[in-house]
């Protein structure tokens, strides 16, 4: 131990000592204590070896460099703990302030709250949906206490996790049954695999979709086992297209939505209220991914139609996977809801096992789905669609409120200025419908290279790191997302912003 703690032989005989204090030393200061109390003795010792052996390091380097350049280098690399002259360090506090700094940045956890200003409501990289308060508390309590996750109350035996929502799913749907796994992929997967192992699904080719994040239909065909059958073009597919195809071979139809694309001028493609008849004339099944998937029609809430789950399996779909955590507002998952005889298959697929929902995402759910129970209250309780029909006055007074101190913040090398955009809801639903909003757009004053990309840096650098879009020399900050606690602490860091640029 000593020999890590020991002082540094010169470089040069004429270069003073690099005397940095012995660990024990450091440890055994009371300003240590609390360091000691928060992170455990093993990691204090550890992170405090470190420090020095990088603050020796530092110092070598900066002396071997020599010069005056050498004593500002030292300086910065080892803060005030290091006098420059001597190249020594006695400053305990000095160092104790740089170790607790340490230890805080790697005790940081990785996941981490930021502010989501781009505009996009349910960002896939960001997390999609955010839960109302039922669903917080009921995944606080799943966590805290056991559950009758797999445990009928009634009866006292094992009973079936899906069960829990199901009925509610019944109820909003329509459908016959469901079941819940992890996320819309992994309910695709499944619903192939288990219905077209080794068989043919015919698809249109103007529906071979790639989400983001290597979700691609003909992929995913070929990974459950199925055989992908285009029919028709990219613009245009006819049902007689379907119908040649069908055959002994055919397993299912399937329709894909279009979550992020739109294909206009001379297309053509077939809906589902024509293609199921045919399909059934066939008695072939028929399966929609409906990514998104809401349970309710947007509309009587301003927002666009989107198709419901609903409305899908009363134009006759066998099957309907949709997401848990795009317009629905809930927890990721995949739900897969439909005939009874065929989501049995589903359950029975060996498959199911590896991909079933944990007990937090039920948690999470059950609340969600409760809530669409009273839809003329959903805008007030759901946060998604709270957020998505936010008016634009709203968002307006907010970047009236935040521009003077958010310009303050950035000092006369940047212009803020309070203007309407547009707001998307993402995640692939609804891809070209755009909402109506107001924000901040911040442009540099003058011609300072790359000034918006230092910007933005600095923004992430922030501890609530603020997330916008740059488009146009500009950073767009879109208010839609910031609600009024975030909005307290998105002034409250401001301050931080400002150091870290002066
Ligand atoms: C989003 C989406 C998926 C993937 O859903 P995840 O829940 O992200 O796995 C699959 N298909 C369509 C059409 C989608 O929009």
């Amino acid at each position: 131990m000593a020999a890590t703690t020991a002082t540094a032989a010169p470089v040069t005989s004429s270069a003073p000592a690099i005397r940095l204090p012995a660990v024990h030393l450091i440890l055994s200061d009371a300003g240590c204590q609390p360091l000691i109390e928060q992170y455990g003795r093993t990691q204090t010792t550890d992170t405090a070896r470190a420090l020095l052996a990088d603050l020796r390091a530092r110092l070598l380097a900066a002396r071997a460099e020599g010069g005056a350049a050498s004593n500002e280098a030292t300086h910065a690399a080892a803060g005030a703990a290091i006098d420059t002259g001597t190249g020594t360090a006695t400053d305990i506090p000095a160092l104790l302030a740089m170790l607790a700094e340490r230890l805080q940045r790697s005790n940081r956890s990785n996941l981490r709250a930021v502010f989501n200003l781009t505009g996009t409501v349910l960002h896939t990289n960001l997390g999609r949906a955010l839960l109302p308060d039922s669903a917080v508390q009921a995944v606080a309590e799943a966590l805290r206490w056991p559950m009758n996750l797999e445990w009928d109350i009634d009866t006292g035996t094992r009973g079936d996790r899906d069960n829990l929502v199901e009925e509610l799913l019944l109820e909003l749907t329509g459908a016959e049954a469901a079941t819940i796994v992890n996320n819309n992929a992994a309910a695709v997967l499944l619903m192939l695999n288990t219905l077209a192992l080794g068989r043919e699904v015919i698809v249109s080719r103007g529906e071979l979709v790639e989400i983001g994040g290597a979700f691609r239909i003909p992929d995913v065909m070929t990974r459950a086992g199925a055989v992908l059958r285009e029919v028709g073009s990219t613009n245009r597919t006819h049902l007689k297209d379907y119908a040649e195809a069908a055959g002994p071979q055919t397993a299912l139809m399937m329709k894909v939505h279009c979550s992020n694309y739109e294909i206009t001028g001379f297309t053509k493609s077939v809906e589902l209220p024509e293609l199921a008849p045919l399909a059934k004339s066939h008695q072939i099944d028929v399966a929609v991914d409906l990514g998104s998937g809401t349970l309710v029609d947007l509309e009587q809430y301003g927002l666009p139609h989107e198709t419901t789950v609903r409305e899908t399996i009363a134009a006759g779909a066998d099957l309907v996977t949709f997401s848990g955590d795009k317009l629905l507002g809930g927890p990721q998952c995949g739900i897969i809801v439909g005939r009874k005889d065929l989501i049995v298959q589903i359950k029975k697929n060996p498959l199911k096992r590896a991909l079933r929902v944990g007990k937090l995402t039920l948690a999470a759910l059950e609340p969600v789905l409760a809530l669409y129970r009273a839809p003329d209250l959903l805008p007030e309780r759901l946060t998604t669609l709270k957020l998505l029909t936010r008016p634009a006055a709203a968002m307006r007074a907010q970047a009236a409120a935040i521009a003077a101190p958010l310009q303050a913040a950035l000092g006369a090398s940047y212009a803020v200025t309070a203007e309407a955009m547009t707001s998307q809801i993402g995640s692939g639903a609804l891809p070209v419908d755009q909402l109506p909003s107001f924000g901040l757009v911040i442009r540099a004053n003058g011609k300072a290279s790359n000034a918006l990309g230092r910007l933005e840096q600095r923004l992430r650098a922030l501890p609530l790191p603020v997330i916008g879009r740059v488009a146009h020399d500009a950073l767009w900050l879109d208010l839609r997302c910031l609600n009024d606690e975030q909005q307290e602490k998105f002034v409250a860091q401001l301050a931080l912003l400002e150091q870290a640029g002066a």
